[in-house]
């Protein structure tokens, strides 16, 4: 029962809290961030806690100096932070702590305003000529050639200038609550020992896509412009994030030559021959595809990289590469997946010289989802997965064997044995019934006391 005494109390609380509240400007000094954010700006990859923890370990910007500790509200503060020109600031390798305070739109100009496409594009692009000039009824079905594309591969490096954020080595970067990350790439390529926590990235988008008439049998639009892109890198931990297209699903897109125009590409793509990556109590939620690890099928320079460790992520309403692997020993284990919807494709890619091992994962399906069809051959030949539980529609929760369900249903099989045996877990490893009490509730930004 409402009280007037409690009514009055509730009120000086306001009229007390609302001076802290208000002066926004003293928490842009690192000093003044609350003890619980600078304890997890300050921390470390746990010991033995998945890939990244391999070798000298993951200790990001832990060790930074006062003067590049730094509290950031918009790009070009950013940008500062990281070294100060994006063109260079790969190559600083000074330990750094950044904590983002708000939003960071990727797209903002110079004075603050969001640049828009037209504004990014190349005197010679506009979509309108593109998509009358590369028509499969007009031009063929071969790939776009001449001026206009040129002008589109122009526009894109304008982007790329604008849009990917280059992270060096050394570095972490922290969100503080409700911290966004709009419209933005962090490019992390050859750059190691670099961790990112507690962000919501939304929306990283292409304002040029490409037509690849011969990517499947309809042609595909394609996209750059992954959430979060490790190239050439060690010892990257991608900790507590949440990753979704925000305001502007693909379903929102129209329809070009018969295909979706698909302007997002992957959340956290791990490519280029990078590897001892951790990613962990992530929430990735309503793209398309998630998480490519390996690009090329080149049997080279990709071949004992690729190391990746997933854990107690939450994969929500996402489509495909969840994630698919080439070449890497890939640890997949407790994570939650909620997938359904007719575009929905498959869940974990078993691609060339793959070595998944997927462990006690939990699956929420609707009824509509074949569980065969939650692996997908890519040019593998064997995964490990074993424990995991499948919960279909209303039905009750009931143990799977994903292997067996998708040998009977699809040729040539896939074996059972991917070779290897993880060893670099700190927790113990939670039977799948479990997962979704932890994981649902736990995943994702703003679940990190800061
Ligand atoms: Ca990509
Ligand atoms: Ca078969």
């Amino acid at each position: 029962m409402r009280t007037p005494l409690v009514g009055a109390m509730a009120l000086a609380l306001l009229l007390v809290g609302a001076p802290a509240a208000a002066s926004h400007s003293d928490s842009t000094a690192p000093d003044r961030l609350p003890w619980s954010a600078r304890h997890l700006g300050g921390q470390a990859l746990p010991e033995r806690d998945g890939w990244a923890a391999e070798g000298v370990g993951t200790t990001g910007g832990s060790a930074a100096a006062h003067d590049r500790t730094r509290v950031v509200r918009s790009r070009a503060e950013l940008v500062d932070a990281l070294g100060g020109d994006n063109a260079t600031n790969a190559t600083d390798a000074t330990p750094k702590l950044i904590y983002v305070d708000g939003t960071v739109d990727g797209f903002e100009g110079a004075d603050g305003t969001p640049l828009t496409c037209a504004e990014l594009a190349d005197p010679g692009y506009r979509l309108a000529d593109y998509l009358a000039a590369y028509d499969p009824a007009v031009w063929g079905r071969v790939a776009p050639a001449g001026p206009l594309e040129e002008a589109r591969v122009r526009s894109v490096a304008n982007q790329t200038r604008q849009t990917q954020i280059n992270v060096g080595p050394n570095t972490t970067i922290v969100g503080l609550r409700g911290a966004r990350l709009t419209g933005l790439t962090l490019m992390v390529d050859r750059a190691s020992n670099v961790i990112v926590r507690n962000l919501t990235f939304v929306d990283a988008r292409d304002c040029f896509p490409a037509w690849s008439p011969t990517d499947g049998e309809a042609g595909n639009w394609n996209s750059q412009f992954d959430q979060i892109s490790v190239r050439r890198s060690e010892n990257v931990w991608i900790d507590h994030n949440t990753f979704t297209d925000g305001d502007n699903p693909d379903s929102g897109q129209p329809t070009y030559f018969g295909r979706p125009y698909q302007v997002h590409d992957g959340s956290l793509d791990v490519t280029h021959t990078a590897s001892l990556v951790t990613a962990s109590w992530n929430r990735f939620t309503g793209r398309d595809k998630v998480l490519l690890i390996g690009s090329s099928n080149t049997v080279g320079p990709d071949v004992d990289r690729l190391k990746v460790t997933l854990h107690h992520n939450l994969f929500e309403g996402v489509l495909q590469r969840l994630p698919r692997v080439r070449f890497g020993q890939v640890d997949v284990y407790n994570n939650q997946y909620r997938l359904g919807g007719d575009d929905f494709e498959y869940a974990l890619g078993v691609g060339v010289q793959s070595a998944l091992y997927a462990e006690n994962n939990f699956f929420a399906l609707d009824p509509a989802v074949d569980p065969a069809d939650l692996l997908h051959d890519w040019g593998g030949t064997a995964l490990t997965e074993r424990g995991s539980w499948i919960r279909q529609g209303d039905g009750p929760a009931r143990p799977a064997d994903l292997l067996a369900a998708y040998n009977a249903a699809h040729d040539p099989d896939l074996g059972t044995d991917a070779g290897w045996t993880p060893t670099l877990r700190r927790d113990p490893v939670l039977p799948a019934p479990l997962v979704p009490l932890v994981v649902g509730p736990l995943a994702g930004a703003d679940r990190l006391p800061v």
